[in-house]
């Protein structure tokens, strides 16, 4: 009986320790994160200009593209080497 106890101990235990750890990471980094924080309206959201690779097509943020000598965006360091399509120059 006490062995059936035990059990049920060590599995409530393991369903509720990464919850109760996680909780208390939350509320620890809103205690060192908050105080510098002015209450006003919430910021927008951090939007990234999209680009689409000259080779393949591929939409890619615009900070991870990679750039040739007349700055056209490319997915891939292979694609920025094989240069853009016939099919999307033209464009
Ligand atoms: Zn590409």
């Amino acid at each position: 009986m006490l062995k059936y106890l035990l059990i049920a101990v060590v599995v409530i235990w393991l369903l509720y320790s990464p919850i109760l750890r996680r909780a208390r990471q939350l509320k620890r980094d809103r205690r060192t994160a908050a105080p510098t924080a002015a209450p006003g309206p919430a910021k927008a959201p951090q939007v990234e200009d999209m680009v689409a690779c000259a080779h393949c097509g591929v939409h890619l943020p615009a900070s991870e593209a990679f750039r040739d000598a007349v700055n056209r965006p490319y997915c891939s360091d292979v694609h920025r080497i094989a240069g853009p399509s016939a099919r999307r120059s033209g464009s």
